[in-house]
């Protein structure tokens, strides 16, 4: 080795001891007639002193040398002098005396400072990526991470999960989203896909025997990057054989607070984890993953307006909708431009309008609609909300989609302008019993809400043939602060199910067997009852490390437009590449 010894880990009790040392100049300067360099590797920082009476060379050599030169020193650890002693570094009570100093190589100087984690432009970030990592910051995340899998494979080693490895180079697995096709030159015109998870080989992994799997299997799926989406993305994918629902969960939940407990510096909300049904998640929340971190749930007040003289609230219940509201504490001084703007964001998300209320103190009110309703139905409203003086309740009124998807964007939108989605807490829960499909009103057909393999409750198997809509999954997703971070199901494990469950999402028999011909055969060779669960690495990571993005927890991430800024990828090939592959570009 070019060193004896980490920079970070020297402390007054190696006083005395000679060293050798290699890392990068975090920070020089010369001070009183001594040079002095901040010596950086990735255990941490120590300072590193030269005398030009003593050591005259390692003098000139730390004299010359500039931000992220490459050193080697030898010297020997003695106690910095008294009053000297920096307690901001765990380096900081000694000092390397240098005798001798190498420039293993120098460096230009870097497009941004390594040794701050000041906010630097992200696109120059990610253009120079191999730099940015340096940085403490990420250089924390990533250790983050490696002990966040570490502690996943232990943990499932020490419970009998088997590790095993699934292609990359794969037919289409369907999980909603568009596939990444990679083109045969062996077969023209013929394409394998890469796999948005490997959802068909791990249950196949269950009909092979393995009883429990596992695999940090990297997923691809080709979609618009809205939000916080990576074309390319980790999860911990894990299949059990022999189990129901509950035993996926309490596995999963284990593992889940284990790692939280052993990686990360945030606080854990609850545990166990909460459970909603699907159908509670909507009513008290609007979404089916709630951030729990805060209340402000969602009343329904239908029944107290549905006889009331203001025609849209009484029209929308006598019509088959709703109106629902929400409590925003202390917000009842909202001018009339904050109104509106609250307004925009529920007609955003689909709402025609918003009605609002503030209570006042001694009884009077402030609102868009009280003129119309009796001084008792404005108490009764104030009374089911909880609302006080001071306080600002909104409301939306239609069907239960809309209601939902406003209420829940005004909700999230007020919780964090009031500061209630603290981000040094984790609140994790589950959502349970999913309906199994979804109406799809385009396509005029049935989607299924988590993929095709998920498996009915038994006692809903009945209605797939007599009401489709109302069969529930045994799916269940795993929530944390607002997130959906994994999400697994019971799968069918038998032929006629699956076939029937392909017929209602509208896959011919034909091509169903095209596709999905060898899950359909696997299925009769005697497949066992399994399921099972892929939280997200990059989301858990994400949480554990307290950033507000995939990005800062990946090393190599992709930009929102999916391209690499440092390789330069994607990027147009040789015209005897394409040529190979009997692929020509049009247009
Ligand atoms: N393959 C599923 C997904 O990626 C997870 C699972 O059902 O285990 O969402």
């Amino acid at each position: 080795m070019l060193k004896t010894h980490n920079c970070g880990t020297l402390r007054s009790t190696d006083v005395g001891q000679d060293v050798v040392l290699a890392g990068w100049v975090n920070r020089w300067r010369d001070h009183g007639g001594l040079a002095f360099v901040d010596l950086r590797d990735r255990s941490g920082i120590v300072q590193v002193v030269a005398n030009p009476d003593v050591a005259t060379e390692a003098h000139e050599t730390l004299q010359h040398a500039r931000g992220e030169y490459v050193l080697q020193v030898k010297g020997r650890v003695r106690a910095r002098p008294e009053g000297l002693t920096n307690p901001d570094l765990p380096t900081g009570e000694i000092e390397i005396v240098a005798h001798e100093a190498t420039v293993l190589n120098p460096a230009k100087t870097p497009p941004f400072y390594i040794y701050d984690d000041q906010p630097v432009d992200e696109a120059l970030r990610l253009k120079y990526r191999y730099l940015d990592l340096r940085r403490q910051r990420m250089q924390r995340n990533m250790m983050i991470r490696h002990r966040a899998v570490k502690y996943i494979r232990d943990f499932l080693d020490a419970r009998d999960f088997v590790e095993i490895e699934t292609p990359m180079l794969f037919k289409t697995t369907p999980e909603g989203a568009r596939d990444y096709l990679v083109p045969s030159r062996v077969h023209p015109g013929e394409f394998y896909a890469l796999p948005q998870s490997p959802q068909q080989l791990k249950q196949l992994l269950m009909v092979a025997g393995f009883e429990r799997y596992f695999q940090i299997a990297r997923c691809f799926r080709d979609e618009d990057q809205r939000g916080d989406r990576q074309p390319e993305f980790t999860q911990l994918d894990l299949e059990m054989s022999f189990v129901e629902r509950e035993d996926v969960m309490v596995l999963a939940e284990e593992l889940l607070i284990g790692v939280i407990e052993a990686c990360s510096e945030r606080r854990l909300l609850t545990k166990p984890f909460p459970r909603f049904t699907h159908e509670e998640a909507m009513q008290r929340f609007g979404s089916d993953r709630p951030d729990i971190r805060f209340g402000m749930e969602l009343t329904d007040v239908s029944d107290l307006v549905a006889d009331s003289e203001f025609g849209i609230f009484s029209r929308t219940v006598a019509g088959g909708g709703q109106v629902r509201g929400i409590c925003a504490p202390g917000c009842g001084d909202y001018s009339r431009r904050q109104i509106d703007e609250l307004t925009e964001l529920a007609q955003a998300e689909g709402a025609k309008g918003m009605a609002w209320l503030a209570p006042k103190e001694g009884g009077d009110v402030r609102s868009s609609f009280a003129k119309y309703l009796l001084d008792e139905e404005i108490d009764s409203i104030v009374a089911r909300l909880k609302a006080k003086p001071g306080d600002l309740l909104l409301f939306v009124a239609d069907q239960a989609p809309v209601v939902n998807a406003a209420l829940n964007g005004l909700r999230l939108e007020l919780g964090e302008r009031l500061g209630l989605r603290d981000p040094d807490v984790l609140a994790c829960c589950w959502v349970i019993d999913f309906p199994l499909f979804e109406w799809d009103e385009e396509a005029q057909r049935w989607d299924p809400s988590h993929h095709l393999f998920t498996a009915p409750m038994p006692e809903d198997l009945p209605l797939l043939e007599t009401d489709p809509g109302a069969a529930r999954g045994q799916q269940y997703d795993f929530v944390c602060n607002g997130v959906e971070t994994g999400g697994g199901s019971i799968r069918i494990h038998q032929r006629a199910v699956q076939e029937r469950v392909f017929e209602l999402i509208g896959l011919d028999a034909a091509v169903a067997r095209e596709r999905f011909g060898h899950m359909l055969e696997a299925f009769e060779y005697g497949t066992p009852p399994h399921g099972g669960i892929a939280p997200g690495i990059d989301r858990l990571v994400m949480f554990l490390a307290g950033e507000p993005n995939i990005r800062e927890v990946i090393a190599f991430p992709k930009t929102q437009q999916a391209a690499d800024l440092m390789a330069g990828a994607p990027s147009p090939v040789e015209p005897e590449q394409l040529k190979e592959l009997h692929i020509k570009i049009v247009g």
